[in-house]
């Protein structure tokens, strides 16, 4: 796949664990598997634009508080969400 950086084919999927923080600001959680990017020609190491939207949107539509410090992108976004629709967004 190719790199958002540098336009490089070389770019690889990989997963990765990013400390996210909570929307309320209360404490930050350790996210594991979360799907990224990789290149080996510039080096860096990202998350897609619309995978880190899902994530914060994921994080506003449900109850935090019970989450524990460290889970799966997958277990976060299994959770089932407490609003029907995202009222944060026009
Ligand atoms: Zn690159």
């Amino acid at each position: 796949m190719q790199c958002m950086w540098c336009d490089s084919n070389q770019a690889e999927e990989a997963k990765m664990t990013g400390y996210w923080e909570l929307p309320d600001g209360s404490r930050a959680i350790e996210i594991k598997e979360i799907p990224s990017v990789t290149c080996p020609d510039c080096g860096m190491e990202y998350q897609e634009e619309t995978l880190v939207e899902e994530i914060e949107d994921q994080m506003m539509l449900i109850d935090t508080k019970p989450l524990p410090n460290s889970l799966t992108f997958k277990e976060l976004m299994d959770v089932p969400r407490f609003l029907k629709r995202n009222y944060f967004k026009l």
